[in-house]
């Protein structure tokens, strides 16, 4: 579904991000990239939905090199997830998760209804947290929202950065437990950015293990934990 073909960029300033990445998430897999701070998990993940053009290689969704891609339509078929949510602080709960299928032309009443359904989908009561602003709730609850918007327009891949990231270790088990349960129903093809190798073998139906700039391993979480 993704398949990276030895793709490397180097930012205009000369920074070297990543090199030589060649690696393929097939359809409804969940892949982890984990690695330390600057080693360029963010810098491979928005390749893949064109926020960020690579410098060598090629990158490939459903077989289609994403560069020949209109990029309005390609991000409609990918879901982008971000810390906090990256909610609009001025919509609410319900308008957020409606953002998506309302900006692809659906019909108001169609898309809230589809977002309340999305909202019941992540755990929230939509009649509940629906009319709530984004900073009336916690963070937890912000980073299911920020899931049930991804989901919205029924994008085939997810990509997701630091996804559970910015609350404590109790209420993050919980998010990523939920998160499984729902990608088991849901079955997306999945990118996951994190710096917690607990979370990328938790998670991870395959690990990207980064080292600067590049992937050091690539295989199931039993082979990673496995190795020397
Ligand atoms: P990670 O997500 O693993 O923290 P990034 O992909 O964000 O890593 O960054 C990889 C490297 O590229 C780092 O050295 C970072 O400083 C650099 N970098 C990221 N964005 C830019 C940019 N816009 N211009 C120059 N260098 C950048
Ligand atoms: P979670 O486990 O989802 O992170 P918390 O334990 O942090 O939830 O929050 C518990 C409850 O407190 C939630 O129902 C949430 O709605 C409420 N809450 C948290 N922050 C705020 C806030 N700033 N304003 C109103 N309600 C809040």
């Amino acid at each position: 579904m993704i398949r990276f073909e030895q793709v490397g960029k180097v930012y205009p300033d000369g920074t070297t991000a990543v090199r030589d990445l060649s690696f393929e998430v097939a359809e409804g897999e969940l892949v982890t990239l984990v690695g330390p701070s600057g080693c360029g998990k963010t810098t491979t993940m928005m390749m893949v939905n064109r926020l960020i053009e690579p410098t060598a290689g090629r990158v490939l969704v459903a077989g289609r090199d994403v560069r020949g891609a209109d990029p309005v339509l390609l991000r409609r078929g990918i879901g982008y997830v971000v810390q906090q949510g990256g909610l609009f602080p001025h919509r609410t709960v319900l308008d957020n998760t409606a953002t998506v299928p309302a900006l692809i032309g659906w019909k108001r009443a169609r898309a809230r209804a589809r977002a309340a359904e999305l909202l019941d989908l992540v755990g929230l009561d939509p009649a509940v947290y629906g009319p709530r602003y984004p900073a009336q709730l916690s963070g937890g609850q912000r980073q299911r929202v920020g899931v049930a918007r991804a989901l919205a327009a029924d994008p085939p891949v997810l990509l997701m950065d630091e996804p559970f990231g910015a609350v404590d270790p109790v209420v993050r088990e919980r998010l990523q437990n939920e998160f499984l349960r729902l990608q088991a129903t849901v079955r997306k093809t999945v990118l996951l950015v994190t710096h917690d190798i607990e979370e990328a073998v938790r998670m991870g139906d395959r690990i990207a293990v980064y080292g600067e700039g590049r992937i050091e391993q690539y295989d199931t979480p039993a082979v990673v934990l496995g190795a020397p």
